[in-house]
């Protein structure tokens, strides 16, 4: 079977969806492509940075955070061996699992006119072809563009040769399950908690639940075997503070859920003629919380440039455009990502650091290094609403 759209999205996640609902808006023929069907969950720490939303606004889904009781998060919590660190954020975040937040995204698209290939399996691709199958069924879809936002690891990165697939030295994984406080507990604030080579993120999500994810360095997982329980009470013996935050919580989820390798190296936003956004264009340190958000602001940076190549648009002069402003985008916060990183992935140093300071001031940089101004965002919402 052949297909024939204008443009087809490989991976409808945060940035996936975005990016066909804002096509789809303008009448342009949008195809979209995940190999899963919604809701799904997925590895996430489920803080959705303030910076994020007045472009949700936009496409309709806050109202519907809040219809589904997703909690506004106003404080950030470092959770040392003896000390804690707060900031308050600028503006609130929220607190919403993927299952809710990717299926509201992807109906969005849907709803705006997006075609609809879940449950399809992208197999190849080239800058105008992708074949997909589900089961037996196969076809192969032309496109006027190709946009990749099959996230941080897929197939196509080694098909495509990129360099990060290589690096077997800085390899680390996530693990998340959901969680019920056994008392009152804090709907408004994330909390971080710092173990040996990884840390913790701990957000309040819509339905009481309490997410509890985490990343940690491939190196501390050798011998496990994916025993995920194993690994938590290894860390629990380790750090006072997580035994705590542990035995504060029952298990929501019957099991844990661990991701794909999570590699910090640099990737090109431009691959092969094929566009690229969200966690396949870059990969921004999870600790910050604003992986999501980077992903729907990549999906608002591409949109004109995905537009202008529908039309009589030299190629090379857009897509050098789009990686010059990728660049500029994200790459600082990028690289300030894995600096706070570092610390957060020490106990001894993060609990020294903490005493020292005790005001909000570095939180505040770091939460102006690590995300996109209001103007920011007004500037790239200008150049597509
Ligand atoms: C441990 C951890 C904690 C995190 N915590 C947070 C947090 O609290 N807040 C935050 O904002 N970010 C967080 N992140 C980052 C966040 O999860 C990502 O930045 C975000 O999911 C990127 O969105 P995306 O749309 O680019 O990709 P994804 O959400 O990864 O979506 C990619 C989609 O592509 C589909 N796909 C892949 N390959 C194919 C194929 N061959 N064919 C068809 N479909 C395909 C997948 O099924 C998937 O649905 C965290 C990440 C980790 C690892």
């Amino acid at each position: 079977m052949e297909v024939k759209t204008d443009v087809a999205i490989i991976g409808a996640g945060p940035a996936g969806s975005t990016l066909a609902a804002l096509l789809a808006q303008r009448g342009i023929r949008v195809l979209l492509i995940d190999r899963d069907s919604f809701p799904r969950d997925k590895v996430c720490g489920e803080f959705l940075s303030y910076d994020a939303l007045p472009i949700l606004d936009r496409l309709d889904i806050t109202a519907k955070l809040d219809r589904h009781g997703a909690p506004s998060i106003t404080r950030c919590r470092v959770v040392g061996r003896k000390t804690n660190y707060e900031f308050e954020l600028p503006s609130a975040a929220r607190g919403v699992s993927r299952m809710l937040l990717d299926d509201l995204l992807f109906r969005r698209a849907l709803s705006l006119g997006a075609e609809d290939r879940s449950g399809w399996t992208a197999t190849r691709v080239t800058s105008t072809q992708v074949d997909i199958e589900r089961g037996s069924e196969k076809a192969t879809v032309s496109a006027k563009v190709i946009v990749g936002a099959w996230g941080r690891w897929g197939r196509f990165d080694t098909q495509l040769g990129r360099g990060f697939i290589r690096d077997q030295r800085h390899r680390n994984f996530g693990f998340k399950r959901h969680y019920r406080a056994r008392g009152p507990s804090d709907l408004h604030s994330i909390e971080l908690y710092s173990f040996r080579r990884g840390y913790l993120g701990v957000s309040p999500v819509e339905g009481g639940i309490t997410n509890i994810c985490g990343l940690v360095h491939s190196t501390r997982l050798s011998g496990l075997k994916g025993k995920w329980d194993a690994f938590v009470s290894s860390i629990r013996a380790e750090e006072k503070p997580l035994d705590r935050l542990y035995a504060a919580h029952d298990p929501a989820q019957h099991q844990f859920l661990s991701s794909e390798p999570v590699i910090f190296r640099a990737r090109s936003a431009v691959e092969r003629g094929i566009i690229m956004i969200g966690d396949a264009s870059g990969v921004i340190d999870p600790l910050t919380g604003s992986g999501m958000a980077m992903g729907i602001q990549s999906a608002l940076l591409a949109a004109p440039t995905v537009s202008s190549l529908l039309g009589t648009s030299d190629r090379r002069v857009a897509e050098d455009a789009y990686r010059a402003a990728h660049h500029q985008f994200f790459a600082s916060r990028i690289r300030w990502s894995r600096q706070v990183a570092k610390l957060l992935s020490h106990p001894a140093l993060l609990e020294s650091a903490m005493r020292l300071v005790r005001n909000p001031k570095p939180g505040h940089v770091f939460l102006a290094s690590t995300r996109a101004s209001a103007e920011d965002v007004d500037q790239i919402a200008s150049a597509w609403f």
